[in-house]
């Protein structure tokens, strides 16, 4: 037999690999369905493997704590594994006190995303917000209704309000026969195969094949009440419902829906398999030179999260790079093309739960994370041969603000550098008073990004600051030749961003709404321009 070439190689690796997100609300079942995926995947070998760890990062003084114990971020990280020829990347997406900018920018790094929802609580505020970012990358969204084994809205009720609020339609990929504390198993629309759900023992599940939903053995299997609910509801989706369309799945038009229950491990299996059959393999990346085909033979990839030490006797810091195309080998030499130097990429680290394994090899779709003396930024690009430049990462628009000071004026030199190096690493943002007398104003997504500010500007640059929390909520972009500043001086207050960008700050939406009418001629954006 002949020898593999490079293209051919790189060209299986890439099929074969699946990079995702999961994203959803807090306690909708995130940990645990990561968990299920592990354990299918051999990754880890007990439950509670990743528990242990999100429980562990519950409070933040206790994660900086664990910051400092273990001298390097557990924060977030990628989890790998392969399953039936696969190998997948599950990037995680920090929700709760960790939730920030971070966790957006995680999605760019995604090919595809996992939209989790809580059967009773159906679509929640943090899922609006990541399923925004991932709809305006035009990335596939799939949709797992989680808690099935509990009461909850009715699936018509669910795709219903995946329309209304997110705008998106849902095909159903499997149906379930009966709910709540009735739940005896789903129907996959797919396969036509009944998988039933012993309530006595939840790790047991019989499938079982069927012609269509009207053959007589699911009648025997789940009884004539329950039967006679799934063939009604089948048919009026037959009818009224939409087909199932890949094109329109690969363009995040329409998202195939599944149901089932993390915790007993229902569903989660014909989930996995269904998943890894339709979602992409990584996709061609845009750059200012064109569309990188992750194919080619040339390495590149982008730095879309640094991830620091919160141990001051250790500066150094991770950069996460997402591979776009060609092979990455350990020592290998690219070139950091903002800067125009060569580097060895010579200690990448892949991430697994809280191991980190030192990587030889890596493909596209793949995370590395490389250690960085200081010399990334969130968005740099790294390429052999020719200079890739990726399109930059998106800012996002924040939603807490605080004005800040520093405690001793003597130290305003760190303090400045400290506010350079950390908007750079994409901790904070920072905005300037559009006129006169100039104020600092961070903007964040999350509170621990404060948090995060405060204790790192003590530790890494001595600087006491104080922050003052305000109380805007909303900030938007404001694109407009002609802008009146004078206009945004009632219910909003007009600032500037690092690139002198005007940006208007709202303390609600009253105000926000009220600034759009009087300012007919301005762009109001939620990321940067
Ligand atoms: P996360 O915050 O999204 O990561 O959510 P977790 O995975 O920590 O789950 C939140 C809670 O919901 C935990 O108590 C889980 O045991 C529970 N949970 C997860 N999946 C299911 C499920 O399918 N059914 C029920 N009844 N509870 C679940």
């Amino acid at each position: 037999m002949s020898k593999l070439t490079i293209a051919d190689e790189i060209k299986q690796e890439v099929e074969r690999r699946r990079t995702f997100a999961i994203i959803s609300h807090p306690d909708a079942g995130k940990t645990t369905l990561t968990e299920k995926l592990l354990l299918f995947g051999g990754a880890i070998r007990e439950a509670g493997s990743v528990k242990a760890r999100k429980a562990s990062r519950h409070a933040t003084s206790d994660w900086m704590e664990i910051e400092k114990q273990r001298g390097i971020s557990v924060t977030s990280s990628v989890m790998q594994f392969d399953y039936s020829g696969h190998r997948v990347n599950i990037l995680d997406t920090p929700g709760h006190q960790d939730f920030s900018e971070d966790t957006y920018r995680t999605l760019t790094a995604a090919d595809s995303a996992v939209m989790l929802i809580d059967v009773a609580k159906g679509v929640e505020a943090q899922t609006i917000k990541l399923f925004q970012v991932c709809s305006k990358r035009g990335i596939p969204i799939f949709t797992f209704i989680n808690k099935l084994d509990r009461e909850g809205k009715s699936p018509f009720e669910l795709m219903e309000e995946l329309e209304r609020v997110l705008g998106i339609r849902a095909v159903p990929m499997n149906w379930p026969i009966g709910s709540g504390r009735e739940l005896c198993g789903v129907y996959d629309r797919m396969k036509n195969q009944v998988e039933l759900f012993n309530g006595n023992d939840h790790s047991t599940i019989e499938v079982q094949k069927v012609a269509d939903y009207n053959d007589p053995h699911i009648r025997e299997m789940a009884g004539d009440y329950l039967t006679d609910q799934l063939i009604a509801d089948l048919e009026l989706l037959d009818v009224a419902g939409d087909q199932f369309d890949y094109e329109k799945v690969r363009a995040g038009e329409l998202t195939p829906l599944f149901f089932g229950s993390a915790v007993n491990n229902f569903g989660v299996q014909t989930f996995l398999e269904n998943f890894l059959q339709l979602a992409p393999s990584p996709t061609p990346r845009q750059s200012t030179s064109g569309t990188v085909d992750p194919m080619s033979e040339k390495f590149s990839g982008y730095v879309f999260k640094i991830q620091a030490n919160m141990n001051p006797a250790h500066r150094d810091r991770i950069a996460f790079l997402r591979i776009c195309s060609g092979r990455f080998e350990r020592g290998m030499s690219v070139r950091h093309v903002r800067n125009g130097k060569d580097i060895k990429l010579a200690q990448p680290q892949q991430f697994l739960a809280q191991d980190r394994d030192i990587v030889e090899n890596a493909y596209p779709g793949d995370i590395i994370g490389l250690f960085d003396p200081g010399i990334f930024r969130i968005g740099d690009s790294l390429s052999q041969g020719s200079e890739i430049v990726f399109d930059e990462l998106p800012t996002f628009s924040p939603e807490i603000f605080a004005k800040v000071t520093v405690k001793n004026a003597l130290k305003h030199k760190q303090y400045q550098k400290g506010i350079d190096q950390l908007t750079e690493e994409g901790t904070i943002q920072v905005f300037h008073s559009s006129g006169g007398f100039d104020e600092t104003i961070l903007g964040v997504v999350g509170q621990l990004q404060f948090e995060v500010f405060e204790h790192r500007m003590r530790a890494e640059y001595g600087v006491e600051i104080q922050l003052h929390r305000m109380t805007f909520q909303f900030a938007r972009w404001i694109v407009d030749d002609k802008i009146d500043p004078t206009k945004y001086r009632i219910n909003s207050t007009l600032v500037k961003d690092k690139k002198d960008n005007y940006v208007a700050l709202f303390e609600n939406e009253y105000a926000m709404r009220t600034a759009m009418e009087k300012n007919p001629t301005s762009k109001f954006l939620e990321m940067a321009p």
